[in-house]
C-alpha cells in the first residue's frame, strides 16, 4: 500500500464513515479515537500514559488535528475509567470543549480526578450519563453502550450507528463469566449485532499474541489467600495497580478470609476504592484501618494494598523499600506480594525494588508461576475468536496495542474469516465506507508531555509511525 500524504485536514462527507486514531494504535496507552461522518467527528476515549523514559512525567496524545476543527467535534464518549482512556482530559478538554458521555462509575472517577487536580474548568464540563441499552443521538451518530467485562466496573463497548454503516468499538475487555465487580457481559446484544453483519469492529489487541483464554479474576482468590496465609505472623503488603478495582475487591475478600484488616497505601488506590464504594461496587464487608493507624496493629492483622508494583519512584512500595514511608516500617518476616504483571521496560526497576525489600528481611512473592496471583484484563486469542464469532464484522481494525499486538490481531481476524483488515496507526484515516475500505489520508499526530498538574503540555518527539 502506498503511504498517503499527511494532510492538514480531512473532513468526512455525508457518505463517509471513517476511523482515525490519534493515540493508542501502535502503542499501549493514551487512547484517542475519532469517528467521522457527515462533517462531524465523535471522539471515543481521551487517555494518557506514563512516560517510561522519564517516569516523572506523563504523555498525552496531541489532539491538534481535531482541536483545529473543534466545531465539528460533536461529543466525547468514554468506554471506561482507566487512565489510558480518560486520563488526558484534565489537560486536553479546554481545547475540545465538547459534551462528554460516561456511565456513572466512569463519571465518578473523572470527577474525582478533576477535583484532585484542582482543574479550574471542572464546573464547565458538560458531563452526561450513559446507560447501556439506552442509545444516545450524538450529532449524526447513534451511540449505544454495551456492557462488557474487564478489571473495573462498567467497561463498555460502543455501537456507533450511522446511515453509512455500523461499527462496534470494543474498548478494553475480557470474558468474565462471573465478574468480581459489575455486571456480566452482554453476549446477547453482541450476537444480535452480529446477525446484522456490522460494517466494522475496532478492538483491543493487548493480548492478541497470547494463546488460550485469559483466566478469570475469581480464580486468583485461592492463590492470593495461600500467599497471605504463608506470611504467618508477619505483615502483608500487596502491590497492585490502583486501577484494577476487581483485584482490590479480591484482596478485600482475602483480608476477610484470613482475619486481616485492609489498609490502602497510596492516593490513587484510595481514590479508586472511594469511587467504587461511592457507586455501590465495593460489596465486601471488610474491616478497614486508616494508613496512619497501621503501625499500631498487631503484625498478623495487617493486609495493606500499595501502589508502586512497577518500581515507580516515590510510590508507596518504593518508600517502604527505602524505609521512609510515613505510616509503616516493614520488618524482617513481613511479606510483599506483587500481584501485577511486569510492564515491559520496567523489569529492572521491579528487580531493584525486590532486592531492596529483601535486604530489609522482607519476603517477596512475585507473579512467578508458583502462586496464581495475577490475571490480565484483556482478551487472549480464544477470547478474540469468540468475539469475532458473535459480532461477525466485515472489517476488522486492530487497535490498543503495539505493532506486534496489532499484527497478531490482524492475522487472527483473517483466520476468523473477516474480509478486510485495516492496518491502522495513529494518524491514519481509515475509510470504512463507502466503497472499498482503505487508508485514505494521514493527519498530523504527536505526543505532549506534562510533569506537574498545572503544567501546559509541551510537544515531545517526532510523530509516531
Ligand atoms: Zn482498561
Ligand atoms: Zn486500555
Amino acid at each position: 500500500m502506498s503511504r498517503p500524504e499527511a494532510a492538514a485536514s480531512f473532513v468526512p462527507d455525508a457518505d463517509t464513515l471513517a476511523y482515525l486514531p490519534l493515540g493508542g494504535t501502535g502503542e499501549i496507552g493514551m487512547n484517542l479515537n475519532l469517528y467521522g461522518h457527515a462533517g462531524a467527528w465523535l471522539m471515543v476515549d481521551c487517555g494518557m500514559m506514563v512516560d517510561r523514559d522519564r517516569p516523572d512525567g506523563i504523555l498525552l496524545p496531541d489532539p491538534r488535528f481535531v482541536a483545529e476543527q473543534a466545531d465539528r467535534l460533536v461529543g466525547l464518549v468514554l468506554t471506561h475509567a482507566h487512565q489510558d482512556h480518560l486520563g488526558a482530559l484534565p489537560w486536553l478538554w479546554p481545547a475540545l470543549r465538547c459534551p462528554i458521555w460516561a456511565t456513572p462509575f466512569t463519571a465518578e472517577v473523572l470527577r474525582r480526578q478533576l477535583a484532585r487536580r484542582g482543574v479550574p474548568f471542572a464546573g464547565l464540563l458538560d458531563l452526561r450519563t450513559a446507560r447501556p441499552g439506552r442509545p444516545e443521538q450524538i450529532g449524526p451518530f447513534s451511540v449505544e453502550w454495551v456492557t462488557l467485562t474487564h478489571s473495573i466496573p462498567e467497561p463498555c463497548a460502543v455501537i456507533l450507528e450511522t446511515p453509512a454503516g455500523t461499527v462496534l468499538h470494543t474498548g478494553d475487555w475480557k470474558l468474565e463469566e462471573a465478574p468480581v465487580v459489575g455486571d456480566a457481559y452482554d453476549r446477547a446484544r453482541l450476537e444480535r449485532l452480529g446477525r446484522s453483519r456490522p460494517l466494522a469492529m475496532v478492538g483491543d489487541s493487548t493480548n492478541a499474541t497470547v494463546e488460550g483464554s485469559t483466566p478469570a479474576e475469581a480464580s486468583l482468590e485461592p492463590g492470593l489467600e495461600r500467599a497471605v496465609r504463608e506470611a504467618g505472623g508477619g505483615r502483608v503488603v500487596v502491590g497492585c495497580f490502583s486501577s484494577n478495582v476487581a483485584r482490590l475487591v479480591t484482596l478485600g475478600r482475602v483480608a476477610v478470609a484470613t482475619g486481616r484488616r485492609l489498609c490502602m497505601l497510596g492516593r490513587a488506590i484510595e481514590h479508586m476504592v472511594g469511587a467504587a464504594r461511592g457507586t455501590g461496587y465495593w460489596g465486601v464487608d471488610v474491616s478497614w484501618v486508616p494508613a496512619r493507624d497501621i503501625g499500631y496493629l498487631p503484625r498478623d492483622e495487617v493486609l495493606a494494598v500499595a501502589t508502586g508494583s512497577q518500581g515507580e519512584p516515590r510510590a508507596a512500595l518504593d518508600r517502604l523499600a527505602a524505609g521512609n514511608h510515613r505510616d509503616l516500617d516493614l520488618e524482617p518476616g513481613d511479606t510483599v506480594i506483587l500481584s501485577a504483571r511486569q510492564i515491559p521496560g520496567n523489569e529492572e526497576a521491579i528487580a531493584r525494588l525486590c532486592e531492596r525489600l529483601r535486604a530489609r528481611g522482607v519476603r517477596v512473592v512475585g507473579a512467578d508461576g508458583e502462586h496464581h496471583i495475577h490475571a490480565s484484563g484483556h482478551p487472549a486469542r480464544d477470547d478474540l475468536r469468540r468475539m469475532y464469532g458473535w459480532v461477525r464484522p466485515r472489517i476488522a481494525v486492530p487497535t490498543h496495542g503495539e505493532a506486534r499486538h496489532l499484527d497478531a490481531h490482524a492475522e487472527l481476524a483473517r483466520e476468523c474469516g473477516v474480509e478486510t483488515i485495516l492496518p491502522a496507526r495513529n494518524g491514519t484515516v481509515c475509510q470504512l465506507a463507502p466503497g472499498r475500505p482503505g487508508i485514505v489520508a494521514r493527519v498530523p499526530t504527536g505526543r505532549l508531555r506534562v510533569e506537574r498538574d498545572d503544567d501546559e503540555p509541551v510537544p515531545v518527539g517526532p510523530d509516531l509511525e
